[in-house]
């Protein structure tokens, strides 16, 4: 019988996870059946032992139960332990194991797909939610010159930053938060959106100079052509949704569980052709 995996959360129905591990199964002759679990709100750690229960052997996590399946897990990875959230759970030897691939899934995309070097460079990153807790430590490994978090609610930027100066081995002295409004006259190689805004069409109050020349614009969000990157264009950015990320940090989760590394490529390509069909 297949080894069964799942991704939960709530909603699920519009994850992408079932159709990129699939792919992933397929091309590496891997016998799995990989589903969606929609899970109550007040009810995240009894779908997970259910599943559990049932024979199921890994799960990713995404939103809102990321940080609740942190405090759910048994034991951590280094990075997971960090982030202060999870998003993928091996059930391995009577053990649920926490992981966190978020932020080697953009570094990936960054560095092997998009051909973009990170070290040297000056890093704004907008947002100080889950996914900016999950992505920075892999980011400061790679280190950047400088690496500016900007939230909207401020307090929560500089709590963040307080958690990482504590975080061993990562060049904490090149981080920083600062609030939106005093980043004009400051340009960035590199402006990394890990907010939820461009999901109701919004984007974060930017400078307009907020771009250095042949700066990259990355956008987490996937799929649209949000403000976000239509401001980065019109300033003459580069730009990049967060496709690539999405399927790299699948294929961290799936080496995790399977032992085996996936091609990416022809997976990023194949969601890209349905998402601008
Ligand atoms: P979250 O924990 O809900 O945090 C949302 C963040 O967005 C907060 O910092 C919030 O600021 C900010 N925000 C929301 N609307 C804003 C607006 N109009 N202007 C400025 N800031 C705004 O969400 P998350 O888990 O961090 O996820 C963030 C995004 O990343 C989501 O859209 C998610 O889909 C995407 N993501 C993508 C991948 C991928 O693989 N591509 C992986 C993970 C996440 P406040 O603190 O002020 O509320």
């Amino acid at each position: 019988m297949a080894d069964k995996y799942a991704v939960i959360g709530n909603p699920v129905a519009h994850s992408r996870s079932p159709e990129i591990h699939a792919a992933f199964a397929r091309e590496t002759g891997q016998d799995i059946a990989y589903g969606r679990i929609l899970a109550p709100l007040d009810g995240f750690a009894a779908a997970v032992r259910a599943f559990r229960e049932e024979g199921g052997r890994g799960l990713n996590v995404t939103l809102p139960f990321k940080h609740e399946a942190w405090n759910l897990v048994d034991r951590h990875s280094p990075l997971a332990m960090d982030a202060r959230a999870v998003n993928t759970i091996e059930f391995r030897e009577g053990s649920m194991r926490g992981h966190n691939t978020d932020g080697i899934g953009l570094v990936r995309d960054l560095v092997a797909n998009l051909r973009f070097a990170v070290g040297g460079r000056r890093v704004l990153l907008m947002g100080a939610g889950g996914a900016t807790y999950g992505v920075l430590e892999p980011l400061l490994r790679e280190h950047p010159r400088e690496l500016i978090v900007a939230n909207r609610t401020f307090d929560k930027a500089r709590a963040l930053v307080a958690h990482f100066a504590n975080v061993r081995g990562v060049a904490t002295r090149s981080i920083s938060a600062r609030p939106y409004g005093e980043l004009p006259g400051a340009s960035f190689d590199l402006v990394l959106n890990a907010t939820s805004a461009g999901l109701r069409n919004e984007m974060p109050p930017l400078p307009q100079d907020v771009f250095a020349p042949g700066a990259l614009a990355y956008d987490m969000v996937y799929g649209r052509d949000t403000p976000f990157l239509r401001f980065a264009r019109e300033r003459g950015a580069r730009t990049a949704d967060g496709l690539g990320m999405l399927v790299e940090q699948a294929a961290e989760s799936f080496y995790i569980w399977r032992r085996r590394r996936p091609s990416t490529a022809p997976v990023i390509a194949a969601l890209r052709a349905k998402t601008q069909a």
